[in-house]
C-alpha cells in the first residue's frame, strides 16, 4: 500500500509513511471487507459511513506537516482509522463522532491496539471540543458548505486546519492556517468525502 499508492503520489513525510506501515488497517473494517482492506479506495464502514482511502489518509496527516508534540482534534471518527494513525505521529488525539454505533466499534479497536492516547466522544463536531481547546492542529473528515467558526475559533494560534470543503458531491480539501490572530486558506486538491453533518455543517 505504502509503496505503490502513497509514494508514488507525493507522500513523503516520513513519520506519516512509518504511522501507514505501522497501523493495521484491517483491523478497521468488518471481516468481509478484509480482504479488500489495503486497496487503493474507501470502503463502507456501516451507517452510510466509509473509510477513507489510505491515500487521502497520508495526504490529510501529511498536510498537517505534525513533529509528534501536538494536541490534534479530528471531527469524524467514523472506523477510528485516520484517529489511529494520527495517534502514532502527534502527541495525542481528540475525535468526534455523531452516530454512536461506529464510535463503540471505533473503541474497542482503540482499547485492542493499545491506542491510549487517543480521546473520543459522541457530539456534533462542528461545534468542537470547546472544553479541550485549543489544539494545534484540527481535522476533518466528512465534507461540509463552509469551515466551522466553532473551528477556527478552537485552533491554537499557530495553528493548521484541514478540512473538505464544497457542495453535498464534491469537496476542495483546504489547509487553513492561523498566524498571528489571521486565517489563510489554500487548496490541497479535490475530494468526494461523506457530508459533515451538523450545526455549523449540512442538515441532516
Ligand atoms: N476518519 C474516518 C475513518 O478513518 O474511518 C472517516 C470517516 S467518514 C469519511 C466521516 C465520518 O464523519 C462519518 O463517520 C460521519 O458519521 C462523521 N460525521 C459527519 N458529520 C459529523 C459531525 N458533525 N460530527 C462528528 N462526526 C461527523
Amino acid at each position: 500500500m505504502v509503496d505503490e499508492q502513497l509514494v508514488p503520489r507525493g507522500i513523503v513525510d516520513p513519520a506519516t509513511l512509518a504511522a501507514m506501515r505501522q497501523v493495521p488497517r484491517h483491523e478497521f473494517v468488518d471481516d468481509a471487507m478484509g480482504s479488500k482492506a489495503y486497496g487503493d479506495h474507501p470502503l463502507p464502514i456501516g451507517s452510510g459511513q466509509t473509510i477513507s482511502q489510505p491515500y487521502i489518509v497520508a495526504l490529510m496527516t501529511q498536510a498537517l506537516g505534525l513533529s509528534g508534540r501536538e494536541k490534534v482534534l479530528e471531527i469524524g471518527t467514523g472506523s477510528g482509522y485516520q484517529a489511529a494513525v494520527l495517534s502514532r505521529v502527534c502527541a495525542r488525539v481528540y475525535t468526534i463522532e455523531r452516530i454512536d454505533s461506529l464510535l463503540v466499534r471505533a473503541r474497542k479497536i482503540f482499547d485492542r491496539l493499545h491506542y491510549l492516547n487517543i480521546i473520543s466522544r459522541i457530539d456534533d463536531g462542528t461545534i468542537g471540543w470547546p472544553d479541550e481547546a485549543p489544539f494545534d492542529d484540527i481535522l476533518v473528515t466528512a465534507g461540509g458548505p463552509e469551515i466551522p467558526q466553532p473551528l477556527i475559533d478552537q485552533m491554537a494560534d499557530p495553528g493548521r486546519m484541514v478540512i473538505p470543503i464544497g457542495s453535498r458531491e464534491v469537496q476542495e480539501l483546504q489547509l487553513v492556517q492561523k498566524q498571528d490572530g489571521q486565517i489563510s486558506v489554500e487548496s490541497i486538491e479535490y475530494v468526494r468525502f461523506v457530508n459533515l453533518i451538523g450545526s455549523h455543517g449540512w442538515a441532516a
